[in-house]
């Protein structure tokens, strides 16, 4: 048995597009076969049918009506898979044989641009990533509805691919066909992303980009970039099929430009979503977020995934924030303009790949009609950034005059169904209608006429697709027709049409007509997309320019609105807050319930700051709030604080909380240590670090040593000593404020009251001396009888110092004033300290002894000048004074 012709097309058309979903045209319907049936069908809930093909067993198929065929799409490419368009490339009326067939576009989750499937406010981005033999990585990203191309290449490493992935979030990632399966597999664990796999000819050095972008100049980057690019760049070419003009600018970046956050800090940071139930709701985005456009609101996103760490750009956009919080009525009315503005960037990817219909294109010109009054609000602007967008802000007066002279007010959905030019825009446009008018009124005088001379009065004139015009009389009335004038055409069940030899020469002038004008309308209409196509650059160029001045008036709408204040961007090596807030939990909690706090930080005395307290005394909150305080600084955003002095932080760890990694299949200890392993070998002098109850994964010695270790590390690290915020609580780490330079501790204050603790949220100078634990535990509703014997238990351990705890004699009621002895004897036990060791101050000498005897030693006396050595001696004598 043979496969029928068609099978054969289609396998033969299938054969091109393995790994995607064929959708291949029949007449009015895209049918689906064998596999992509079975798929389609489960997913879609589709009924599976089955169609003869030539074999034994009828090939299973399924279909979908042609125009629902995007929710469709949509619910596919939102499940992960690619879907495939086969439509028929010539009218099925004039073949010869078979219909003509092929792929007209491939559909995959970064390339989709309907509306349904992309969120307002949320750029859809393709990445692609490539590792050469030399170890270079090139990064590419492309969002192909707005026509951003951004590239870059770095030694590869997988945190800094990691970073650059949950920067972006992308939906689809290339990658050469035998990338290391490890790093495929680690982003998989993170990331709900599709993977596609091509072939080494993808990553060429062909000259694609110089075909794409204009000035693009190969010279100016390494192989590795080049051919990570084009591979990207080839792929949309071969999936969208069209030249994709609005992808027009090829955007280097600098990965080490911006503030580096790490994916885990992003995370726990919660910059555009919470950790949670990844919602914007209780993010620093929902925050910030006041835009007008949803040009503004993808922008924005983008400021905070990258906040910056050039002085001038930052002191830039903070100058512009002001100026707009002193000039309210004219930020009013600016927010007023920028209401009205549609998404010009998503609506030029559409021009671009001839997608378009009129109601958008009536969209862009109603945005740009703003144009103008936007200029002449921010006309009056001083500041660096404001006036450059004055001057940069092209108003496209030509574009308006185009679209307004040529689209009607209300035009159609479709740009196939006539109902899109104005009047007056072209002569045989005017012509065809009055033609198709005046048949119309001619028809409508009819059916008065035909009632005169009938006399029957519920004669009618009606229409339909079958039979054209036609003349209905009821049968009541049939007794009145006069013989012979009428041609009988049709019997209903009480009714009979009729036609005239006039009738249908009408109707054929009137369809004929509407025909014609139907098919002029979308000629012109194309001619008017395609003259505009050729502006795609100076769209583009005013509308990231309204998207960046729609992120300053949001950043200065939150700012008035939840009084924020100006941080001062300073060289001096510190950070400087008074009266910090959290930004997003005094949203939480009822107004004024926030208590402010200060911090110092620098890189000299105050470098780490061990802060101690107990359990849900906010802690993580005052970590996390100076850490977004300098995000936000860094962003050009004021902050919530009374006064601010920040000095710009080059990267941002945080060891918080539980981590992805754990999904992962990896222990909560063993991804903790990882992280802070991360932390010590990234970070430098200029970064930031919270770390949050490092060591808590383990048993306490263990813990308390790691912690330990790490505070020493970094603080004596001259290569390290950077801004740290350690909260924890093991209290006996405080005793470091003593023994290494730059550690301050730090409590938050909280207020015992009958046997209850009161949280102060006061973050105050001296470490905390007692966990607390138990009342926690109590606040938190543990049953009365399990507090009273924890409580018994407790004060048994603290007195049994030999640890012979007999369970059943603990009977007795006290304080907890006590807690840490026991706690205290152990590490000195654990540490070997000697038996006449009784203090737990004497271990910290021990290791000051240790360090001292390291110092000396490590002297090298033959290669140091005798005022070198003068110095050397005389801070090894102090050091030793102070043991
Ligand atoms: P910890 O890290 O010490 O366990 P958290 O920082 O998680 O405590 O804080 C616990 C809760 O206390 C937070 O969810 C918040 O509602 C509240 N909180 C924290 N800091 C403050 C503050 N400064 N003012 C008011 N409430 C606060």
């Amino acid at each position: 048995m043979a496969l029928t012709p068609m099978m054969q097309q289609y396998l033969e058309v299938k054969e091109k597009c393995k790994d995607c979903i064929l959708f291949f045209r029949l007449g009015d319907f895209y049918e689906m076969f064998f596999e992509d049936a079975e798929i389609a069908s489960r997913e879609l809930e589709l009924v599976l049918t089955g169609r003869d093909c030539g074999l034994e067993n009828r090939a299973p198929m399924c279909g979908i009506p042609y125009h629902a065929a995007n929710t469709y799409i949509t619910r596919l490419i939102s499940k992960g898979y690619k879907v495939a368009i086969c439509e028929q490339l010539e009218d099925p009326a004039l073949a010869k044989g078979i219909v003509k067939r092929d792929i007209i576009k491939i559909i995959t989750p970064g390339t989709y641009t309907d509306a349904a499937f992309l969120e307002e406010n949320k750029n859809n981005y393709i990445m692609s990533f490539y590792i050469d033999e030399s170890g270079e990585c090139g990064i590419c990203f492309c969002d192909i509805s707005t026509g951003e191309f951004s590239a870059t290449s770095c030694h590869y490493n997988e945190s800094i691919l990691l970073d650059e992935i949950s920067k972006y979030n992308p939906s689809e990632i290339l990658i050469e066909e035998n990338t290391d399966e490890k790093i495929v597999n680690t982003i998989k664990d993170r990331f709900d992303v599709v993977f596609t796999k091509l072939g080494k000819q993808y990553f060429s050095l062909e000259d694609t980009l110089e075909h794409q972008f204009p000035d693009f100049k190969r010279e100016d980057y390494s192989n590795c970039l080049i051919k990570n690019s084009n591979c990207l760049l080839k792929y949309m070419l071969e999936t969208q099929k069209t030249c994709l003009s609005h992808i027009d600018k090829f955007q280097y970046y600098n990965i080490v430009d911006f503030l580096s956050i790490d994916i885990n800090t992003r995370r726990n940071l919660e910059l555009t979503e919470t950790i949670r139930d990844k919602s914007k709701k209780g993010s620093l985005l929902w925050i910030l977020d006041k835009t007008n456009t949803s040009m503004g609101g993808r922008q924005l996103r983008k400021w905070i995934e990258q906040p910056l760490i050039n002085k001038n750009m930052i002191e830039d956009r903070l100058a512009a924030v002001e100026e707009l919080l002193n000039n309210l009525s004219l930020h009013e009315d600016l927010k007023e303009s920028l209401k009205d503005i549609y998404d010009i960037e998503r609506i030029v990817g559409k021009i671009s790949s001839k997608n378009v219909n009129a109601k958008e294109l009536l969209s862009l010109k109603n945005s740009i009609e703003k144009i103008p009054n936007i200029k002449n609000i921010i006309k009056n602007f001083k500041s660096n950034l404001l006036v450059s967008m004055y001057e940069g802000l092209d108003d496209l007066k030509d574009i308006f005059q185009l679209l307004n002279n040529s689209i009607v007010d209300n035009p159609s959905l479709s740009v196939k169904e006539g109902n899109i030019i104005k009047e007056g825009y072209n002569e045989d446009i005017d012509e065809l209608r009055r033609a198709k008018t005046h048949g119309k009124e001619w028809i409508a005088n009819l059916e008065n006429k035909e009632r005169e001379f009938t006399g029957i009065k519920s004669l009618k004139v009606g229409y339909n697709k079958v039979f054209g015009y036609y003349i209905e009389i009821t049968k009541s009335n049939l007794s009145s027709v006069p013989e012979g004038r009428y041609i009988r055409k049709q019997t209903l069940a009480n009714a009979e049409r009729y036609i005239t030899p006039e009738l249908k020469e009408m109707e054929d002038k009137i369809l004929g007509a509407e025909e014609k004008l139907v098919n002029l309308e979308y000629e012109v209409f194309v001619a008017i997309r395609d003259s505009i196509e050729k502006h795609i650059d100076r769209m583009k160029n005013s509308a990231s320019i309204i998207a960046n001045l729609d992120c300053l008036s949001s950043l200065a709408t939150s700012a008035l609105e939840n009084n924020y204040s100006k941080p001062e961007i300073t060289n001096k090596d510190e950070i400087l807050i008074e009266e910090g807030r959290h930004p997003v939990v005094e949203k939480m909690i009822p107004t004024g319930n926030f208590v402010a706090n200060d911090t110092l930080l620098n890189t000299t005395e105050d470098e780490l700051l061990l802060i101690t307290g107990p359990n849900m005394a906010g802690k993580s909150t005052y970590m996390r709030q100076v850490a977004l305080i300098v995000i936000m600084a860094q962003i050009g955003s004021f902050v919530p604080a009374k006064k601010a002095k920040i000095s710009i932080c080059d990267k941002i760890f945080t060891r918080i909380g539980a981590s992805d990694d754990l999904a992962a299949g990896k222990s909560t200890f063993m991804v903790e240590m990882w992280e802070v392993s991360n932390i010590l070998k990234n970070a430098t002098n200029k970064s930031l670090i919270l770390l949050d109850e490092v060591g808590r994964g383990t048993s306490t010695f263990d813990g308390l040593s790691i912690a330990w270790a790490v505070i020493e590390y970094i603080c004596n690290n001259k290569d390290l000593k950077c801004k740290t915020l350690f909260a924890t609580h093991y209290h006996e780490l405080t005793a470091l404020e003593h023994t290494i330079k730059g550690v301050k501790n730090y409590s938050v204050s909280v207020k015992e009251i009958d046997n209850d603790i009161v949280f102060l949220r006061k973050i105050v100078r001296g470490g905390a001396d007692q966990s607390y634990g138990i009342e926690v535990a109590k606040l938190a509703g543990l049953p009365e009888e399990v507090i009273k014997r924890a409580k018994e238990i407790l004060y048994s351990i603290e007195k049994d110092k030999s640890n012979n705890i007999d369970i059943n004699n603990i009977t007795s009621e006290t304080a907890i004033s006590e807690v840490n002895n026991q706690a205290k004897n152990d590490i000195i036990e654990h540490n070997n300290a000697s038996s006449t060791k009784d203090s737990f101050q004497l271990d910290f000498t021990d290791i000051q002894k240790d360090n001292l005897i390291k110092e000396i030693s490590s002297i090298d006396v033959m290669n140091i000048t005798p005022f070198e050595g003068f110095n050397k001696l005389y801070e090894i004598v102090k050091k030793a004074r102070s043991i």
